[in-house]
């Protein structure tokens, strides 16, 4: 059984400075919180978190990694809060045990293998610190280790997983050793039948492979010696399942793969790696095809090497690695290396501990112009484009950077999209505006009636979302049109007594419909709302020319009116929620301007009034027919207000008053003045105005002429 004290002599040897009390208290913390709990192996529960604590001083890692070991589940599994562990271990230390705790409560459906693509990703994307992969990597080690405790059922999930995302995770971060005791250990519980065959087979011929490997050994550390070439010279059985994928990737038996061993040779510089190749071509003959030079080209997650294939000693063929001791360091230790705790006299002007994932990432990126494999993953964090996401079952969804709530809501189906009113992230209500960010795990709020807004548009990110808005509110104005096209057929048609149902019944409205080329009675009446065909132009079809005279000289109908009014005004500076093409008009009782904070009454068949909030007709008019508005200030039109300027009667006032007016670009277009008893003017203008701001300007400006005593704005 592992003892705290075997873990700080181990970091002691590498960092004789470490703050030892420091991992006492994580220690101490750690065995507090987790008292009383058990692993299923019926061990203390302690045992774990020294365990993890104890593979990332193999690693060599800094002392807040193989803190984090020892606290990284205490998060999950027990009561200790955040706060705690911030009070007791500081920043660096409790975001990363976070990072891990977050890592941990992903649920993964190992079947799909985009699903497992995506962790990857994710997990490259949503980590700022890869110490905290490093820390999940040696937790998922001793959980593989231990495996044997949990259920059958179990085991084969957990070995699916570590096999699709923690191996696969441990080769790009280059950590060879990690990657391949996590392939063997899973492997042996996916296919235990193949393994333990495999590993059968591979014991009977140990006396004759450890014969092989030292003979070869010594032929070659001989060889390279006439060349006055220093190198150590390992030879290994291949890993289990690399020989298992062997044989099912070329379709042989145990007894084929050859190549059971492979030989490693280090040599102490580049030139001689190169130079070991030769002699050892010269030696036995290359199989041709096989040799790579990992050093000129080196693999994404850094790996160095000359790789080749010969013939042996027995006919046999024969895997060589050719490497310098510092490419070896590299390919057991991968990224690891980089969090190492290094001595200063060894950190070689570089702010080693400050290196951060990104610039690490950024260095590759220069190094390496060739895509490969890592490239692709790590492009994530180089160019930050995309955001991974939790949905409440913890099922991983991808976005384009700055996606929204509603983005996530129209993913999932459109009634979510156009139902939604707002989300939770972790718990929490954010604005619909809100840019999600890799790692939330989001919930969409919806309501039955509530309906998108065209200003959904301006934020959302994915077309599919941009799609299905355009889709609804083409539909919404289409209905809309067709229900005011026919109130406003109706009212027409009323004048000579035409009824719109009857007309419809006998098919007389089908005619009508087919003269204007349209295609059913709908298409006509959009056509009427959008204000493209007038309704007199469909009784035009309908009644006979004469009766059409002796009705135009009634009373022309007062919606018309309002019709041909509305028409002039500039209706585009309005935007109302959701709609497009609707018939604005302003209130005259209080002459909104851009920048006024401003409310929409929907008049049926009149399309919608603007008033300001504060207006007194608001208040009397019915609050169903309320529809939010807001100002599009694209459009700069400028709107009639009264101002009333009350001065001393003094010559020349006037003058300076329509003066300033025009100086700031504001047209009077009526004025009227009266004087009172007392000497004063009293002077009502009638002014166009851009906006809110442009009045303040013409006010303000008005304000500093001698004489003035107040300016004010009419709303009356
Ligand atoms: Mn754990």
């Amino acid at each position: 059984m592992i003892r705290f004290n075997d873990i700080l002599e181990q970091v002691t040897a590498y960092n004789p400075q470490v703050d030892l009390d420091f991992l006492k208290k994580a220690y101490i913390f750690s065995a507090k919180v987790h008292k009383g709990q058990v692993r299923l192996s019926g061990e203390p529960y302690l045992i774990h978190p020294l365990e993890v604590a104890n593979i990332l001083a193999r690693l060599r890692l800094d002392t807040a990694s193989v803190v984090t070991g020892l606290l990284h589940d205490t998060l999950e599994d027990t009561f200790a809060s955040l706060e705690e562990l911030r009070e007791n271990f500081g920043e660096e230390v409790t975001q990363l045990v976070d990072g891990v705790t977050k890592i941990s409560k992903i649920t993964l459906k190992t079947s799909e293998e985009d699903q497992a693509e995506n962790f990857r990703k994710m997990i490259l994307a949503m980590v700022k610190d890869i110490r905290v992969i490093l820390v999940k990597l040696a937790d998922r080690i001793h959980n593989m280790r231990t495996l044997k405790y949990q259920l059958p059922s179990k085991q084969k999930t957990t070995a699916q997983e570590t096999l699709e995302i923690y191996s696969p995770l441990a080769n790009r971060l280059g950590i060879e050793w990690i990657k391949k005791e996590l392939e063997d250990l899973s492997f042996r519980y996916l296919h235990p039948d193949i393994y333990t065959d495999i590993q059968r087979r591979i014991a009977k011929k140990e006396k004759e492979r450890e014969r092989y490997i030292e003979e070869v050994k010594r032929i070659i550390t001989k060889k390279l010696f006439e060349y006055k070439i220093e190198a150590e010279v390992m030879g290994r059985p291949k890993q289990i399942y690399s020989i298992y994928k062997k044989m099912n990737a070329q379709d042989i038996d145990f007894d084929q793969v050859y190549d059971l061993t492979a030989f490693r040779v280090i040599v102490n510089t580049v030139k001689q790696c190169y130079e070991a190749l030769g002699i050892l071509h010269s030696l036995w003959k290359p199989v041709p095809g096989k040799f790579k030079d990992y050093i000129g080209l080196p693999k994404a997650n850094r790996y160095k090497s000359l790789h080749t294939a010969v013939i042996g000693l027995y006919g046999e063929r024969m895997e060589i690695q050719i490497r310098t001791s510092d490419m070896h360091q590299v390919a057991e230790e991968g990224i690891a290396a980089h969090w190492k705790y290094k001595e200063e006299k060894f950190t070689e002007g570089e702010d080693d501990k400050r290196i951060t994932w990104l610039r690490q990432l950024l260095e590759w990126q220069r190094e390496l112009q060739d895509n490969s494999e890592f490239l692709e993953t790590v492009k994530m964090d180089l160019y930050p484009n995309d955001v991974y996401v939790f949905t409440p079952k913890g099922e991983v969804k991808e976005f384009p950077r700055g996606a929204t709530p509603i983005d996530f809501a129209y993913s999932i189906h459109s009634d979510v999209g156009h139902r939604c009113i707002g989300a939770k992230v972790g718990g929490r209500l954010v604005p619909l505006k809100y840019q999600l960010k890799s790692g939330d795990s989001v919930e969409i709020l919806t309501s039955p009636n509530h309906k998108p807004s065209k200003d959904w548009l301006k934020f959302v990110k994915t077309s599919r979302a941009k799609t299905k808005i355009r889709q609804w509110i083409k539909k919404e104005q289409r209905e809309r049109s067709i229900a005011l096209g026919r109130e406003i057929c109706e009212k027409e048609f009323r004048r000579f007594s035409l009824n719109f149902a009857k007309l419809v019944k006998s098919g007389k409205m089908e005619k009508v419909t087919d003269d204007f080329g349209f295609q059913a009675v709908d298409d006509l009446m959009a056509s009427v709302g959008y204000g493209k065909i007038s309704s007199k132009q469909i009784v035009g079809k309908l009644v006979p020319p004469e009766e059409l005279e002796a009705g135009d000289k009634k009373k022309e109908s007062r919606i018309e009116k309002i019709i041909q009014l509305v028409q002039k005004k500039p209706q585009d500076a309005i935007k109302i929620q959701g709609v497009d093409d609707m018939m604005v008009r302003f209130a005259s009782c209080c002459n909104p301007l851009p920048g006024d904070r401003i409310t929409g009454f929907i008049t049926r068949g009149r399309g919608i009034t603007i008033h300001t909030v504060d207006c007194s007709n608001v208040l009397n008019n019915d609050p169903q027919r309320k529809v939010k508005v807001e100002w599009d200030l694209r459009h700069k039109h400028t709107h009639p207000v009264r101002i009333r300027v009350i001065c001393t009667d003094r010559k020349g006032l006037l003058a300076d008053i329509s003066s300033s007016i025009t100086s700031n670009e504001a047209n009077i277009t009526n004025a009227q003045l009266n004087t009172t008893q007392d000497k004063r003017a009293i002077c009502t203008f009638a002014v166009e105005i851009k906006d809110l701001n442009h009045l303040r300007k013409v006010i303000a400006s008005l304000e500093k002429i001698k004489g003035i005593v107040t300016v004010e704005r009419l709303k009356i």
